[in-house]
């Protein structure tokens, strides 16, 4: 099933995302939690593309463990230090095992890179390979409602966006953000610029304290005074830490379901039991 189809359903959608390994030894380890998140009857999966030093050559044969346990999956695919070769392997491949939706992204630039010797810049010259590869891919893509780190500015980064739906990407996913304001306005920035497809929302459950640094540093998110008052209190404390994270996000994707955002991502970090208590806390809501 296409992605575009089912975030387009009546139902609320809610899936989750699964990351690589980084080492063949803890294939196993990934595979085991991929399916016990698959088992909860997510709307679909998504896997990372080497992301974090993940091995790029697992996202697929993960894409495809998932279909076999019954999950539409989602294959990241990022071009930034590949080459035409290479993609069109990967996407050879993908057609190969059935898997029909691809979040296509540029990924992020390895320091001291010469771009000049780089055959793809950016996802939107990745989407137009992919469209003329051919096969019908349904082809996402990411947005950021704080803004892009390397953009120059808010408005640059809507026109490359736009430049990215214009040349074929049919749904967007979005940076995680914690504070849901941020991406109404967002939205309504993109309904200005003329982006109209449909917007998949990244949740991100904070389960402990050492997440938080890393998320800033990765993605420049602006933490609430709410969520700031929460690492406070129970940083210190793994368990009451986990709860509360959970509880922020749930509270995070009720809201947003409420307001029409139909479509809800949650970044599960290959945690099983964090998509097990999503889930349960909005058994009704999404029923
Ligand atoms: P682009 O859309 O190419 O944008 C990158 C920057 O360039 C932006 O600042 C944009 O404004 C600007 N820009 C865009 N087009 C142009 C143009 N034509 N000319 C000039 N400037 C332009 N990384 C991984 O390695 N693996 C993953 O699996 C992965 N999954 C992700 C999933 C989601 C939902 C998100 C939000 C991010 C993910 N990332 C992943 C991280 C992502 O690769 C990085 O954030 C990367 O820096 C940008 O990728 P992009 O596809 O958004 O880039």
């Amino acid at each position: 099933m296409k992605i575009i189809d089912i975030i387009n359903g009546e139902r609320p959608s809610l899936s989750f995302e699964v990351f690589p390994p980084k080492t063949s030894d803890k294939y196993d380890g990934v595979i085991a939690a991929a399916e016990k998140i698959a088992a909860l009857n997510p709307s679909y999966m998504s896997v990372t593309y080497g992301a974090g030093g993940g091995t790029s050559d697992y996202t697929a044969d993960i894409a495809d463990r998932l279909q076999k346990c019954g999950v539409t999956s989602l294959a990241h695919l990022t071009c930034v230090s590949s080459t035409k070769e290479k993609i069109h392997e990967e996407l050879s491949r993908l057609k190969g095992l059935g898997i029909n939706n691809i979040l296509a992204l540029r990924g992020d630039i390895p320091e001291g890179a010469d771009a000049a010797k780089m055959e793809f810049h950016y996802a939107n010259e990745l989407i137009e390979e992919i469209k003329s590869f051919g096969n019908d891919f349904c082809i996402g893509g990411a947005c950021y409602p704080e803004t892009h780190p390397d953009s120059a500015n808010s408005i640059k980064d809507l026109e490359y966006l736009k430049l990215k739906v214009d040349t074929g990407c049919e749904f967007l996913t979005t940076q995680m953000f914690f504070d849901n304001n941020i991406l109404y306005n967002f939205m309504y920035r993109m309904l200005k610029k003329g982006i109209d497809v449909p917007v998949v929302a990244g949740i991100m459950p904070v389960t402990s304290a050492a997440q938080i640094k890393r998320i800033c540093a990765i993605s420049g998110n602006a933490l609430p005074q709410r969520f700031l008052r929460i690492v406070d209190r129970y940083g210190d404390k793994p368990e009451a830490m986990k709860q509360a994270g959970i509880a922020f996000a749930t509270e995070q994707i009720i809201d947003l379901y409420a307001n029409g955002v139909n479509a809800v991502h949650v970044y599960s970090m290959n945690n099983p039991d964090v998509a097990l208590q999503i889930k349960t806390n909005l058994s009704e809501i999404i029923k």
